[in-house]
């Protein structure tokens, strides 16, 4: 079947293999990775190539630390302010969608938060944009979510970034290495694993070394990047399996010619479904253009009866987890690095058929 869900999401064909293949016995050490120390030789191999592997495919510059963290990209929301907080405890944050609503109420229970930029009123089908000059200047941070996974928008203006020296957090949990990243205009970069960087379990921080361990709150040990900083990720067990995933993963991705290869990929894969919806009067998109996420593409037929009947018959044709966010309502097709070219094919070849039949 083609899987279209937003996440966990599917993975690269050869990386499941792989670690078919693996699953019994590690490299032939007659243990599955699942079964060793995370202190063993074998597993300090595999969160190094990790490291090693984001470091390459991203360019990450030396000033930055790699951390391997559990609790989702949703405990993110409350260790960023609970870290970057100094003594005023004021932070700025980009309303872009569901998940910035849940990020900013987090970090509100900690601090004063200032909304600089919302698309609420218009159900967040753009991404707002905001001025550098918008921002306090004793605010500590600025958090934007790069990509809205629930409502297909992304951020674009990266050249709106501040470079007067308050750190940019960015939540990337769903277009991490799908194109481009200069990392030195973030501070700090998280994102959860299970859409382009392997499966559950695991999230990646990306953190610029001068904001680790000055928190101005009294933070609890396993909410302090500090503490995986200086144990390089390995203060008590971390998500073993899901890292050595996401191993395969970034071998894949470098493999087929790291993020110059899978942005032109993710381009095209975006283009032909928005080219076809643009084009049809039955499927329609309603977020603007210049916003489209490359990643998730809600949309909708004319009718709320006519999504369900497509929902229904497209999983019976296999084309899976076609359903939008409950939010959002319509349907809503992810197309993280895995999906494949073919897959999104078939999928507008089959919407051009039910639109012929029930338009
Ligand atoms: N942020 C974004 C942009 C997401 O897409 C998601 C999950 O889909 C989250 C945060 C929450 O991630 P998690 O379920 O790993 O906590």
């Amino acid at each position: 079947v083609f899987n279209f869900s937003a996440g966990p999401a599917q993975l690269p064909l050869d990386v499941l293999i792989r670690a078919q293949e693996e699953l019994l016995s590690y490299q032939n050490i007659g243990m599955s990775i699942m079964e060793i120390s995370h202190r063993s030789i074998h597993f300090k191999k595999v969160i190094e190539r990790v490291e090693e592997l984001m470091r390459e495919l991203l360019q990450i510059p030396d000033n930055y630390k790699v951390l391997f963290i559990q609790g989702g990209a949703s405990l993110q929301f409350s260790m960023v302010p609970l870290n970057l907080f100094k003594e005023n405890k004021h932070a700025s944050y980009v309303h872009s969608g569901s998940w910035s609503k849940k990020a900013i109420a987090e970090a509100s229970k900690f601090g004063d938060i200032h909304i600089i930029a919302s698309s609420e009123e218009q159900q967040f089908t753009y991404f707002p944009s905001f001025q550098v000059h918008q921002l306090n200047e004793n605010t500590n941070y600025l958090h934007i979510t790069t990509n809205n996974t629930i409502e297909g928008t992304r951020f674009t203006c990266t050249e709106e970034l501040p470079k007067n020296g308050i750190p940019v957090v960015a939540d990337m949990s769903s277009n991490i290495l799908s194109e481009e990243l200069d990392v030195s205009q973030y501070g700090l970069i998280y994102a959860g694993a299970q859409k382009n960087l392997g499966i559950a379990g695991l999230t990646i921080v990306i953190i610029r070394e001068d904001l680790v361990g000055n928190t101005g709150v009294d933070c609890p040990t396993m909410l302090n990047y500090e503490t995986y900083a200086k144990a390089e990720s390995l203060y008590n067990t971390p998500p073993t399996f899901s890292i050595y995933m996401t191993m395969l993963v970034l071998e894949w991705l470098k493999e087929l010619g790291g993020i110059p290869e899978i942005a032109k990929r993710n381009i095209e894969k975006a283009k032909i479904f928005y080219d076809f919806l643009d084009t049809s009067s039955f499927f329609s998109s309603n977020v603007k253009k210049a916003d489209r996420s490359l990643m998730n593409i809600p949309f909708t037929t004319v009718s709320k009866e006519l999504n369900s009947l497509f929902i229904q018959i497209a999983e019976q044709e296999g084309f899976y987890a076609l359903k939008g966010h409950r939010s959002v309502g319509g349907m809503r097709a992810s197309l993280y690095n895995a999906m494949p070219l073919d897959a999104v094919l078939e999928l507008v070849a089959f919407m051009k058929q039910f639109e012929e039949k029930y338009a």
